[in-house]
């Protein structure tokens, strides 16, 4: 289960990489050319909109509890961000997510991505 969750987050991180512009993939490799271990100030990250591209693919939405069951069939009620595996709360009602580097997901969203929490996890 979780090897297939790594593998299902690698295939979006290629596809999404494939997706960017030459100057965003520009822009990736000189920045870790530059800055390999560079480590971002959460509250400086800008949010994750439901409009982003791949935040569109994976159905993403800010408020979990307007996900479209008939188009989620995954969505479970009570999921969220705050609940899954992937989010690391770093303010109050946000956090970052390892699908979406760089921006700053709501605790309170959702996509389809979602992968339960281990019980007895903290964050
Ligand atoms: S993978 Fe998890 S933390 Fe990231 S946006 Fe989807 S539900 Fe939220």
């Amino acid at each position: 289960m979780k090897n297939e969750m790594e593998q299902n987050i690698i295939d979006l991180k290629r596809r999404s990489m494939l997706k960017n512009s030459i100057f965003g993939l520009t822009a990736v490799v000189a920045a870790s050319i530059i800055a390999p271990n560079a480590v971002y100030a959460a509250d400086d990250l800008p949010v994750l909109t439901e409009a982003d591209p791949m935040a569109m693919g994976l159905g993403y939405k800010l408020d979990a509890t307007t996900v479209d069951k008939a188009k989620q069939a995954k969505y479970e009620a009570g999921q969220s961000c705050g609940s899954c595996a992937l989010f690391t709360a770093t303010k109050d009602g946000a956090g970052t997510c390892t699908i979406f580097t760089g921006k700053l997901v709501n605790d309170k969203a959702w996509c389809s991505a979602y992968a339960k929490k281990a019980s007895g996890t903290s964050e």
